[in-house]
């Protein structure tokens, strides 16, 4: 009996294995042709200052329209793969290249010139490419550099070993801005904060979350907020979805927040709408 069970859990167990092998390469095959096919589009999330609630900066987030369909999946679904097969250089410079072009196409539209936060994982970064590949973009179309800021997270920065410190002063050296995100769930030494020329932090959904309820959350964000007043970093609060979040946030003096409160990442046409009225309500005032 054992061991016809012991079999059977076998056959199961590798059928099992079977079907997610051939489910991610088939999700890896879609993936190749993607690019090609136009399936990936951009998304931008408003980023507010805190201190007037409008709008600071749009984060840009990948999105995949599989086989071109009505359904978007998420970043967190398929770049994972792209890392691993090196598909997210090719497909990161694209996103650069086409979030610039969409900053130059909304000023040519009259619409102001917000600054754009741009994830970058580890493999693009740590890309021989990447500088040159930004050097390109910006030459070719012809954005502000200042209007561009690039969102790396400890992880990232840490498997870069020695040559760390020379691609963001490299990238910094061109005009571009740099910021750590998800900060506080990596392991770092906190001394990088000391050595890289980075202005900004984004401290981590997870310690948004439960901040109302969280003494610990609360004494986490406190902290964080000393720490990058007294290196002079301003801060970005993400995953904020609650005015009680949100003006707990505010007491300790962060300077921006992220989140469903304000916004969830929007089309690019939503994201124009929202530039129009900004330009309205300047020009109101
Ligand atoms: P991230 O850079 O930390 O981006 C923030 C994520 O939090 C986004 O998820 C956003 O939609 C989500 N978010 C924002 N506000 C809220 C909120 O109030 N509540 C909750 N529950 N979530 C919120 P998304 O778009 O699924 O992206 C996931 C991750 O994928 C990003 O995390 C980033 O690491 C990566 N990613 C996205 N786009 C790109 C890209 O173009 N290139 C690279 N290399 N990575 C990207
Ligand atoms: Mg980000
Ligand atoms: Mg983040
Ligand atoms: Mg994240």
């Amino acid at each position: 009996h054992a061991k016809a069970a012991g079999r059977n859990n076998y056959q199961f167990f590798d059928q099992r294995l079977n079907q997610a092998a051939a489910r991610r390469f088939e999700l890896e095959s879609n993936l190749r042709s993607a690019l090609a096919h136009k399936e990936f589009e951009l998304h931008y999330q408003p980023i507010i200052d805190t201190t007037t609630r409008r709008l600071h900066a749009l984060e840009v987030l990948l999105r995949w329209r599989k086989g071109g369909s009505d359904t978007l999946v998420g970043p967190d679904e398929f770049i994972p793969i792209l890392e691993e097969n090196g598909m997210i250089v090719p497909v990161g410079e694209w996103v650069i290249r086409t979030a610039c072009e969409q900053i130059m196409a909304w000023q040519g539209q009259g619409l102001a010139a917000v600054p754009l936060a741009i994830n970058l994982s580890a493999r693009q970064f740590m890309h021989d490419g990447l500088v040159d590949s930004m050097r390109r973009i910006l030459g070719e179309t012809g954005i502000d550099p200042s209007l561009v800021e690039f969102e790396l997270t400890e992880t990232a920065l840490m498997q870069h070993g020695g040559r760390t410190l020379e691609i963001l002063r490299q990238i910094n050296g061109m005009g571009m801005r740099l910021s750590i995100d998800d900060f506080g769930t990596g392991y770092s030494s906190l001394a990088y904060l000391k050595r890289f020329p980075v202005r900004k932090i984004k401290i981590d959904r997870a310690f948004v979350r439960e901040l109302e309820a969280s003494a610990e959350d609360r004494a986490i964000v406190a902290a964080v907020m000393a720490l990058a007043n007294s290196l002079q970093l301003s801060v970005v609060a993400e995953g904020v979805e609650t005015e009680g979040q949100y003006a707990l946030l505010r007491s300790h003096g962060c300077q921006f927040a992220q989140g469903y409160l304000f916004a969830r990442p929007l089309p690019a046409g939503e994201a124009a709408q929202l530039l129009a009225s900004s330009v309205l309500e300047a020009i109101e005032r």
